[in-house]
């Protein structure tokens, strides 16, 4: 389990109630004990962070036991790699299944023999219907089922049958196993639902042991029952199937795990489902699955995100029974407050401007003293230094401001952050195009900071870097990939490949301060009044940092509380 500082605080909500209560019963001899069940067929996305916080959490809060399984049922669409790449992200939330990693594959001997226990109560048979007469016999909502002519064969036939299906006899699609269950059911997942398939296809763990694969209805709710689950947490799609979960349960009379539903998360501007996150990997719009512009759990923590900042979120979503939508800004907001604490603060100037400081000795340079955050005075300073070239912001300066700007304009003086004032005296421009190239300032040599002459106030303060000592570094800004707040909302015969927004990734040539020259991999800064930057663990090498835009300052979560509290 994660340590207690650390932990997940599951605030009160319906499912923490059930357990509560079956404890208070005596219900399952007081274990609680939950799983979280991937299908390791995509990478996990911010949806599944919810699920697992709330697994783990329930498991850590009432002293119980979370397995990590995989559903593995279908091996077409697994692979290896999605199965290592869920377990590193599970990990890096700080969550730990500790000995108690399982596959449904691990069952399928189980799962065989429970078929064949069904097939002699008379409860499974061996079907020939083609997979498209199989849904059109099996009706609609307002259609009732129609029974398939092998429904009644024999005990003994059934078992013939089966037993040459897992022997390989058959193609893929030639027979199935069905539970007998009843076609006239309101409620489709009971008539007569498939529990096995023929599939000629080796599968990613155990090789090509079996071609008859389970059907995840028919091995889901049993893995859950052989592991002793008590609470199996899902999601509310779920809910139909919970009476054939229970069916399963009852027909083979063993351990029953108690179904719980609870609504997906669903995040504005964002896309949460493995079908669609793939199309977009497999079609080359975003650049892999840990691409930081996904709301994969690794495109997250590519892209800066902390898993503390993950944890507080999906605290702070809580748990209920009916769907809706989360802002994204939400998501932003805690992350921000995460690295407001944590992130140290440097200067990098995205866009530079030239400025030079004429009245400053050309073969100087002073070491600054600069803070590395204001809310951490334990997190100490650090030597920056300054010299008569510097860069500043393009957007610091203008020629010819409107009333409200108080950064550099002629004549105008701005403080430059844990340095001096200066002034500027001269513009240079591009004679051709007009667009100015270089300042020329001066500064106030009585000015510095952390002297007395820090008190002069102006009414602006710019981030600069020195420009012989700065290192140039390719900087990533990010916007959501999607234009709009649901990326499903298209014209009729679009999909929601025509909501990708053009601009989710700007790339940059900044000047970083040279302290970040050997900042490795992973590591999260604030560059002062823009965001919070990580070094990218992709594209940067040693000396030579790439920065990832992880978020903004501004706070638009704040607005919107502020706006709805008056
Ligand atoms: P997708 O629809 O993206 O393919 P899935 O539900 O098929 O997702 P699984 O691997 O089966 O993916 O999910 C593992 C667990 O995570 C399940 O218990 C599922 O209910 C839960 N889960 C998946 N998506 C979300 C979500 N958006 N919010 C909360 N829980 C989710
Ligand atoms: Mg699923």
């Amino acid at each position: 389990m994660v340590d207690a500082d650390k932990k997940v605080n599951v605030p009160p909500n319906f499912i923490r109630n059930i357990i509560i209560e079956d404890l208070e019963r005596g219900k399952n001899e007081g274990r609680v004990h939950t799983r979280f069940p991937p299908e390791p067929n995509g990478y996990l996305h911010i949806g599944h962070a919810k699920s697992i916080c709330l697994n783990f959490g329930l498991a850590h809060e009432f002293e119980g036991l979370c397995n990590l399984r995989f559903d593995d049922t279908n091996p077409l669409k697994e692979e290896e790699e999605y199965i290592r790449a869920i377990q590193e992200d599970v990990r890096w939330l700080e969550f730990d299944w500790e000995d108690r990693l399982f596959f449904a594959s691990d069952y399928f001997d189980q799962l065989y023999e429970w078929a064949i226990l069904l097939i002699k109560k008379g409860k499974a048979y061996v079907d020939d219907l083609n997979a498209d007469e199989i849904r059109e016999y099996r009706g609609t909502l307002t259609k009732p089922g129609k029974e398939s002519p092998y429904r009644n064969r024999s005990v003994e036939e059934n078992l013939d049958l089966f037993e040459r299906m897992k022997a390989g006899e058959f193609k893929n699609g030639e027979k199935v196993l069905r539970a007998k269950i009843d076609m006239n059911s309101g409620n489709l997942n009971m008539r007569d639902p498939v529990m096995y398939r023929i599939l000629h296809a080796p599968h990613p763990r155990i090789g090509d042991e079996w071609c008859i694969y389970p059907m995840y209805d028919w091995a889901h709710g049993q893995s859950d029952s052989i592991e002793g689950i008590t609470h199996s947490i899902c999601t509310l799609e779920f809910e139909d199937h919970r009476p054939l979960y229970d069916w399963f349960i009852r027909e083979l009379d063993v351990h029953a795990p108690q179904q719980i539903e609870f609504a997906r998360l669903d995040l504005t501007y964002t896309l949460l489902s493995k079908r669609k996150l793939l199309k977009l990997v497999q079609d080359k719009h975003v650049d892999g699955w840990d691409d930081p512009r996904m709301p994969t759990i690794s495109g997250i923590r590519r892209r800066g995100y902390t898993p503390a900042a993950i944890r507080d979120f999906c605290e702070r979503i809580g748990v209920a029974k009916s769907n809706s939508v989360v802002e994204i800004s939400l998501l932003e907001h805690c992350l921000r407050e995460n690295l407001n604490k944590t992130a140290p603060r440097v200067m990098a100037v995205l866009r530079p401007l030239k400025v030079v400081l004429t009245n400053y000795p050309a073969d100087q340079v002073e070491e600054l003293d600069a803070e590395n955050n204001p809310e951490d005075p334990a997190m100490g300073k650090r030597k920056i230094p300054f010299c008569r070239e510097l860069y500043i912001e393009q957007s610091d300066f203008m020629e010819d401001p409107p009333k409200k700007y108080f950064r550099l304009a002629p004549g105008r003086e701005v403080r430059l952050k844990h340095a001096y004032i200066i002034k500027c005296e001269k513009v240079l421009k591009d004679p051709q195009s007009g667009e100015v190239t270089e300042l020329h300032c001066s500064f106030d040599p009585d000015t510095r900071s952390g002297s007395s002459g820090e008190d002069r106030k102006v009414k602006g303060t710019l981030h600069w870097v020195s420009a012989p000592h700065a290192i140039q570094t390719e900087i990533r800004l990010y916007d959501h990939l999607f234009k709009s707040p649901d990326p499903n909302d298209v014209p009729e015969g679009e999909d929601f490949l025509s909501n990708l927004n053009p601009d989710s990734l700007e790339i940059l040539n900044g000047m970083v301060e040279p302290s970040l020259q050997n900042a490795e991999s992973g590591m999260r800064f604030q560059f002062l009044r823009h965001g919070y930057f990580c070094v990218d663990n992709k594209f940067s090498r040693p000396g030579k940092p790439v920065f990832n835009r992880t978020v903004s300052l501004r706070d638009s979560w704040a607005r919107i509380q502020k706006n709805q509290n008056g």
